[in-house]
C-alpha cells in the first residue's frame, strides 16, 4: 500500500530564479540541503539601456534544473512534499492570448525607462504612488517600464493578452494558468499594499487594465495538474503540489532567520542589500526604501545599493594588478590577499574616502549619474589605502542605507551578513564598526532557496508559522563593535555624505560627458 503521510514526503525541492541563472534545491525537513544543480543563462544588452533576457530560456533552466535535482538525489516523486518558489523581481514580459512572448524578459537591470523617473518626481505623482506601492521609482519598476510601451509601443500593447513576470511565465508553461503572488506584485510599482489589490491609479497611468495582469494570489497558494510532459521531465508527478512562493529579497531575510524586527539583513555579493522584517506594510517618507510581501504578516523593508563586492571586482582587476598576481602567484585567494593589505591600514585610511558609486547608486541615493570619487588623496597614501577605502566606500553606502532604515523602524539590534562578502572576517568586522551594531554570520547558503522551501512547509501546513526558521538556521561568528573605529567612522560618515551632496550637479554633468562621448566613438 502507498504510504500518503507527510512523513513519508521527506524532501522540499526550492527553485530560485535569478538573473544570472536558476538554482534548483532538494532541502530535508531539518532544512539540509541534499542536492543542488544551477543552470546560467546569457542578459543580453543589445544598447546600453536595455537588460533583457530570453523567457523560454529560464524556464527550460527551471524545468532542467528541478529534473537535475530530483535525479541527483534518486528520488522518487511521492517522496517530494511540493516544489516552492524564488524568483528575480521587477521583470516584465508582453505575452499573446497562447502564452507566446512578444517580447523579451524586460529584466530589473533595463534603465530604458528612465525618462519617466523625473516626471514622476516632479509632479508629486512618484510620491503618491510610492506611499501606496512601496515600489520606489525607478527604472527597474515594471510601472515605468508600461509607461514606456505604452508610449513607445501602442501597436505591442494593443496585441498584449497579458503583461506577467518570469515566474508567472513559467507557472503558465506548467499549468496554463496565470497567477502573480503578493509578494513579486509588491514590487511592481501596481499593487496596493493597503488592499492587497492592483492599485487602479498606478493602473492607468501604466495603460493597462487588470484584465491584462495576472489573479494575485498569496504566497503561500499552490496548485496541482503540471502538464504531463513537464512532470515527466522534472521526475515529478502531476500530482505534485507547487507553491507559487515570493521574491528572492524577502526569501533571503528568511532564509537566514531575520525575521524579528531589529535584526537586519546585510547581504553583499555582486551587489547589495539591507533588510528588515516589519508586521504590517511601512513605506518611507523619504521615498527611499522599498516595502514588499513575503505573507500577509510579513513584510520586508529594505534598500538595495548597486555597488556591492562589484567595487572590490574592480580593484582587484584594475588598481591592484599586481597586488593580485602576486597572490596567484603564491597561490592565494586575490581577495583575501588584498584584505590582508588592506588591514595593514587604521581605520578611516588615513583620511582617504571612497564614493563606489561606479554603476550609479539606488539607495540610498536613487541617482543613477552618480560616479566613484576618491577623496582625500595625498602623496602618503599608498595601494594599501586604496584597497581599504574601496572595501569602507562599500559599508559608507550600507551604513547609509541602514541610517534610513533606523530612521523609519529604530535601531538595529544585530546585523545578519550573507553574500559573497560575508567570507572576509575583516570586512565583516568593518560592518560592525561602521554601523555600530554587532554582527552574525548565519552558516546557509542560498537563501533564498532555503527560504523558499520554508514558505513551501507552511504552504503545505506543516509548520506553524515561519519562526521555524531558527529551527534551520543556526548564527555563528559574532563581531563586537570596536568603539574606537566606530567614532573614527562616525567622524568621516559626515564628510563622506557631504562630498556626496556637494558632487551632486557636477555627477550629472560627467555622466552627460560620458555618454556623449560614448555616442561619438560610436558614430
Ligand atoms: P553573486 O551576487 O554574483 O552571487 P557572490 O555572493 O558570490 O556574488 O559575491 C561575490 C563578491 O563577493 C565578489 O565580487 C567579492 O567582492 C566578494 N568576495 C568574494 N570572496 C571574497 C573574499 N574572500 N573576501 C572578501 N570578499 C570576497
Amino acid at each position: 500500500m502507498t504510504d500518503h503521510s507527510p512523513a513519508a514526503k521527506p524532501y522540499i525541492v526550492a527553485a530560485d530564479i535569478g538573473t544570472t541563472s536558476t538554482k534548483t534545491l532538494i532541502i530535508d525537513r531539518e532544512g539540509r540541503v541534499k542536492a543542488s544543480h544551477s543552470i546560467e543563462y546569457p542578459l543580453f544588452t543589445p544598447t546600453a539601456d536595455r537588460a533583457e533576457q530570453d523567457p523560454q530560456q529560464i524556464f527550460q533552466a527551471v524545468v532542467e534544473g528541478i529534473g537535475a535535482v530530483v535525479r541527483e538525489l534518486g528520488i522518487s516523486a511521492e517522496e517530494v512534499l511540493c516544489v516552492s518558489f524564488s524568483s528575480a523581481m521587477h521583470s516584465l514580459i508582453a505575452v499573446d492570448d497562447q502564452a507566446n512572448p512578444l517580447t523579451q524578459c524586460v529584466t530589473w537591470a533595463d534603465n530604458r525607462s528612465a525618462v519617466y523617473v523625473e516626471e514622476l518626481k516632479r509632479s508629486g505623482l512618484g510620491q503618491q504612488i510610492y506611499s501606496r506601492t512601496g515600489t520606489p521609482i525607478h527604472p527597474m519598476s515594471p510601472l515605468l517600464k508600461l509607461m514606456w510601451f505604452r508610449d513607445n509601443e501602442p501597436d505591442l500593447v494593443k496585441r498584449t493578452y497579458k503583461f506577467i513576470g518570469i515566474k508567472e511565465f513559467v507557472f503558465v508553461q506548467l499549468f496554463d494558468r496565470y497567477i502573480i503572488d503578493h509578494s513579486l506584485a509588491s514590487a511592481t510599482g501596481l499593487f496596493n499594499l493597503q488592499n492587497l489589490d492592483w492599485d487602479e491609479e498606478a493602473l492607468r497611468l501604466a495603460g493597462v487594465t487588470r484584465g491584462q495582469l495576472s489573479e494575485l494570489v498569496p504566497t503561500t497558494f499552490h496548485i496541482n495538474g503540471l502538464r504531463v510532459e513537464h512532470a515527466a521531465a522534472m521526475g515529478l508527478s502531476t500530482a505534485t503540489p507547487f507553491v507559487v512562493g515570493a521574491s528572492d529579497g524577502v526569501l533571503a531575510n528568511l532564509g537566514v532567520g531575520a525575521i524579528e524586527p531589529g535584526v537586519v539583513a546585510v547581504t553583499i555579493g555582486t551587489s547589495g542589500a539591507v533588510r528588515s522584517v516589519v508586521n504590517k506594510p511601512q513605506t518611507d517618507p523619504e521615498g527611499k526604501l522599498f516595502c514588499y510581501a513575503l505573507t500577509e504578516n510579513f513584510w520586508v523593508v529594505g534598500g538595495p545599493i548597486n555597488n556591492g563586492g562589484i567595487v572590490f571586482r574592480w580593484v582587484r582587476d584594475q588598481i591592484a594588478t599586481l597586488e593580485t598576481e602576486e597572490a596567484r602567484r603564491i597561490g592565494m585567494d586575490p581577495y583575501d590577499y588584498l584584505t590582508e593589505l588592506a588591514s595593514q591600514v587604521q581605520a578611516g585610511s588615513d583620511g582617504l574616502l571612497f564614493l563606489p558609486l561606479l554603476a550609479g547608486e539606488r539607495a540610498p541615493y536613487w541617482n543613477a549619474n552618480a560616479r566613484g570619487v576618491y577623496f582625500g588623496l595625498s602623496l602618503n597614501h599608498q595601494k594599501k589605502h586604496m584597497i581599504r577605502a574601496a572595501l569602507e566606500g562599500v559599508m559608507f553606502s550600507i551604513q547609509a542605507v541602514a541610517s534610513s532604515l533606523e530612521r523609519l523602524m529604530g535601531p538595529a539590534t544585530e546585523l545578519r551578513a550573507s553574500g559573497g562578502f560575508a567570507r572576509s572576517a575583516f570586512w565583516r568586522q568593518m560592518m560592525a564598526d561602521m554601523i555600530g551594531t554587532s554582527v552574525t554570520v548565519p552558516d546557509a547558503i542560498e537563501s533564498s532557496g532555503v527560504g523558499a522551501a520554508l514558505l513551501g512547509l507552511l504552504a503545505m501546513g506543516e509548520i506553524e508559522d515561519l519562526s521555524h526558521a531558527h529551527n534551520w538556521i543556526q548564527v555563528g561568528t559574532a563581531h563586537e563593535v570596536n568603539e574606537s573605529d566606530y567614532r573614527i567612522y562616525q567622524q568621516l560618515t559626515s564628510i563622506y555624505t557631504s562630498v556626496y551632496h556637494q558632487l551632486k550637479d557636477q555627477f550629472d554633468a560627467i555622466t552627460a560627458f560620458q555618454q556623449q562621448h560614448l555616442l561619438s566613438l560610436k558614430s
